[in-house]
C-alpha cells in the first residue's frame, strides 16, 4: 500500500492495468503538487486593439512537475476534473491570481486585470462567491480587476443556474467573459440574459480564418452578435499579421495570441512591449 497523504490508502494491485496505476500516481502527485507550491500561474498578455496597451492577462495553469519538467493543463486538468480535485486547483488558482495582482499593483500597475478560467465544477460549487470574495478582500483587490472565464459550453448546461450564479458574481463587481465562444450551443435567449461582459472567440476560428472562408463568415457574425447584445470581443489565438489586421477591422476589442505575447511566468512580464505597435 502506499499513503497517498490525503485520501487514506490506494492499493496497488499486480492485477491493475498500467493506465490505471500511472492515473491513480497522476492523481496523489497532484494532491502533492498542491501541498508543495508546484502549481504555477503563467500570464498571457490581452492587448486593447488595434495597437495596445497591455490591459491585462489571462492567468494560464502550469504544473512544475519535480521529474516530468513543465506540463500544461491538458496533461492533468482532464484527471482533476474527473476526480473534482479541479475544485481544490481552481481555487488555488484564484486566490494566487489575486496576490499576483496585488504584486503588480505594488508594482506600478494598478489598471491591469486578470482573467481565470473555471471549471464547470468550480463554476457550480456552492462556495464560488464565498472563495472570490475572500480571495479580493485578502489580497485588497478591487473586484472589477478579476474576470471570471466561463466557457459556452459549461455557461448552457444549466442556463437558468448559470444566469443565477453569474448575477451574484458580477453584483460583486467581478467579470464574466464567455470562453471558447462558438464551439458550444448558445440559446440566444440566455446569452442575451447572461450579465457576462465579453465573449471570447475560440482560436479554432481565428485559426483559420486564411485557409477557410466560411471561418471568416463565423468569426463576423460572431462580433456582430457580440455587439448587438453590447459585449466585448476578444480574439484569441492570434498568431499572424493578417488575423491581426482582419480581426481589428471587425471591431475586435482585444486580442490574445502567439503573434502578441505568449503565457509567461510573472518574472518576466517585463520582456512584454507595452503597445503591440512597438512590435
Ligand atoms: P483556453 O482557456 O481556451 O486558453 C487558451 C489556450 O490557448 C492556452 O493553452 C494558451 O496557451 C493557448 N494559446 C494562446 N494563444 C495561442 C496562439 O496564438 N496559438 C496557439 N496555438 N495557442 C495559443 P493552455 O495554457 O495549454 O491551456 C489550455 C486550456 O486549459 C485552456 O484553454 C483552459 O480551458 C484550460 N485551463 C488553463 N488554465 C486553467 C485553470 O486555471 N483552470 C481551469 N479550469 N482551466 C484552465
Ligand atoms: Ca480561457
Ligand atoms: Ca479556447
Ligand atoms: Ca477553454
Amino acid at each position: 500500500t502506499k499513503n497517498n497523504g490525503r485520501n487514506g490508502y490506494n492499493f496497488f494491485q499486480p492485477s491493475m492495468n498500467t493506465l490505471a496505476q500511472s492515473q491513480l500516481q497522476l492523481n496523489n502527485d497532484l494532491w502533492q503538487a498542491l501541498d508543495n507550491d508546484e502549481l504555477r500561474l503563467f500570464y498571457q498578455p490581452k492587448y486593447c486593439a488595434p495597437r495596445g496597451p497591455i490591459i491585462g492577462f489571462e492567468a494560464l495553469l502550469r504544473w512544475q512537475h519535480p521529474t516530468r519538467g513543465l506540463l500544461t493543463p491538458d496533461k492533468f486538468l482532464p484527471m482533476a476534473e474527473k476526480t473534482g480535485m479541479i475544485v481544490n486547483i481552481g481555487n488555488w488558482v484564484i486566490n494566487e491570481a489575486c496576490r499576483q495582482l496585488h504584486s503588480w499593483h505594488l508594482q506600478g500597475h494598478p489598471h491591469w486585470s486578470v482573467a481565470v478560467n473555471l471549471s464547470a465544477l468550480q463554476f457550480e460549487q456552492c462556495n464560488l462567491v464565498e472563495t472570490v470574495t475572500t480571495a479580493l478582500t485578502q489580497h485588497q483587490i478591487p473586484a472589477e480587476l478579476l474576470t471570471l472565464e466561463v466557457t459556452e459550453t459549461t455557461a448552457m448546461r444549466d442556463p437558468e443556474e448559470s444566469v443565477r450564479i453569474l448575477t451574484e458574481l458580477t453584483n460583486m463587481g467581478v467579470k464574466a467573459s464567455i470562453d471558447d465562444f462558438g464551439t458550444g450551443y448558445s440559446s440566444l435567449l440566455y446569452l442575451k440574459r447572461l450579465p457576462a461582459s465579453e465573449l471570447k472567440i475560440d482560436r479554432a476560428f481565428v485559426n483559420e480564418l486564411q485557409a477557410k472562408s466560411e471561418d471568416a463568415t463565423i468569426v463576423s457574425a460572431i462580433v456582430a452578435l457580440a455587439q448587438s447584445l453590447d459585449l466585448k470581443v476578444v480574439a484569441e489565438g492570434v498568431e499572424t499579421e493578417e488575423q491581426q489586421a482582419f480581426l481589428t477591422g471587425l471591431g475586435c476589442n482585444s486580442l490574445q495570441g502567439y503573434l502578441l505575447g505568449r503565457p509567461l511566468p510573472p518574472d518576466r512580464i517585463g520582456e512584454l512591449p507595452e503597445f503591440v505597435g512597438v512590435l
